[in-house]
């Protein structure tokens, strides 16, 4: 009897969920989520998750860590929203600007708090082109930047902008680790946006002779350099930036994701002198309410502290490596793709992907798809995962495959 009211409870569950909520997904995974700690996700009926996908890159330091907590809670003591962003000093902007400064190179030492990543990514480039005074912008194909119209403008992905147009005017695309390509950026583009290592691409990494080429020819033209690390920042690839794998400094850098520690929040960073051009024609560049929320900023500024704390960053390459040497068993996995804890798995077959994807599901494992690349799932844990944790997962989706 008991099982049977659940049963309907949860039925009622999907049909609100999927009848009052907005959806744009046909098949959503459908956990009814009760609680989060650690690597984990228990559901209603008491059955637990793996989470190893981290929300989509979100929670790199696990479900409600207690410093994230904590921080929320001073927060709510002291206070929430009091004013729109850049008018009042507030402890929790200033001290999370004052984190970042210090996990960053020189020139990056400027950070406007924003609410999301494609809000990070829209802002990024109205500097660039409010700095520069040009109007074009060069992106890369295969790329994902957000969902709003500026940064699916800049997304390359045709099937996902074709329904949408008329998009933003005036961007080009090159190819990713295509030199030759690089030459459409001229003393014409305000910006070149790049992701650091592709995400939703199916997880492309870039060859150090690419991302030298584009760091000279965007030094050469004076067109500013924005790397897109919402994904792949805060320790994801085994260093605090992606970018610090290859010693190439970009122009702007644009975080979001695991930076609140769970919390809503992005940010878009460059030197003052760039920044600053925002204050003037016209004044108030850019513009937002609840950017640089007090309570996310708590939050961010606390994950920063954890990750600094932690050896979890420096850890995520071996532990990276752990999880590839057991799935290495499998025949049928075609290639792993691997950037510290952010792996996409090929099998090389749509109809595998779903299926593994779903049995690992149903035996407590979380993994995801990429955007673009169906042909292989995603896996990004939080990078606090144990080895035996580790070994257990790649029990698992070996069972599974
Ligand atoms: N940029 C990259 C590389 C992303 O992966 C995402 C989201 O997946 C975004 C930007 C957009 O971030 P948000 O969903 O917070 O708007």
């Amino acid at each position: 009897m008991l099982d049977k009211t659940s049963n309907q409870n949860k039925e009622q569950r999907i049909s609100s969920f999927l009848e009052l909520q907005g959806q744009t997904n046909q098949a959503p995974y459908l956990i009814d989520v009760e609680k989060a700690e650690g690597i984990y996700i228990w559901d209603k009926a008491g059955k637990r998750y793996m989470d190893m996908i981290a929300g989509v890159a979100v929670n790199n330091i696990g479900h409600r860590h207690p410093k994230v907590l904590s921080a929320i809670q001073e927060q709510l003591d002291k206070h929430l929203h009091v004013m729109v962003y850049g008018e009042y000093i507030q402890d929790a902007q200033l001290d999370l600007a004052n984190n970042l400064a210090s996990i960053l190179p020189k020139n990056l030492s400027t950070s406007y708090i924003v609410n999301s990543g494609t809000e990070a990514n829209e802002a990024a480039i109205k500097l660039a082109k409010r700095f520069t005074g040009r109007q074009e912008i060069i992106s890369c194909k295969n790329s994902y930047h957000g969902s709003t119209h500026g940064s699916l403008s800049i997304t390359g992905n045709k099937e996902k902008q074709s329904s949408f147009k008329p998009l933003l005017p005036q961007i080009q695309f090159i190819e990713f680790n295509n030199i030759d390509s690089l030459n459409i950026i001229t003393e014409k583009s305000a910006c070149v946006i790049i992701e650091t290592i592709q995400g939703d691409a199916g997880l492309v990494k870039p060859t150090l002779e690419f991302i030298t080429a584009l760091r000279e020819k965007s030094t050469t033209t004076g067109t500013l350099l924005i790397f897109d690390e919402v994904q792949v920042g805060m320790g994801r690839t085994g260093k605090f930036f992606a970018f610090e794998h290859y010693n190439i400094i970009p122009d702007l850098l644009t975080l979001g994701k695991a930076l609140g520690g769970g919390m809503p929040i992005g940010a878009f960073i460059s030197s003052k002198e760039i920044m600053h051009s925002l204050t003037h024609n016209p004044m108030l560049g850019h513009i937002t309410t609840f950017g640089g929320h007090p309570v996310n900023c708590a939050a961010a500024n606390a994950c920063i502290n954890v990750l600094k704390e932690e050896n979890w960053i420096k850890e995520a390459d071996e532990k990276g490596q752990l999880l590839v040497d057991i799935l290495k068993q499998s025949e049928k996995i075609k290639e792993i793709r691997r950037a510290g804890l952010f792996f996409a798995v090929d099998l090389g077959d749509e109809n595998l992907v779903a299926e593994v994807v779903k049995k690992c599901l149903d035996k407590g494992v979380i993994g995801f798809w990429f955007l673009s690349t169906p042909t292989a799932f995603r896996l990004s844990p939080p990078l606090s995962i144990s080895e035996k944790e580790i070994k257990e997962v790649g029990k698992t989706i070996l069972e599974c495959i």
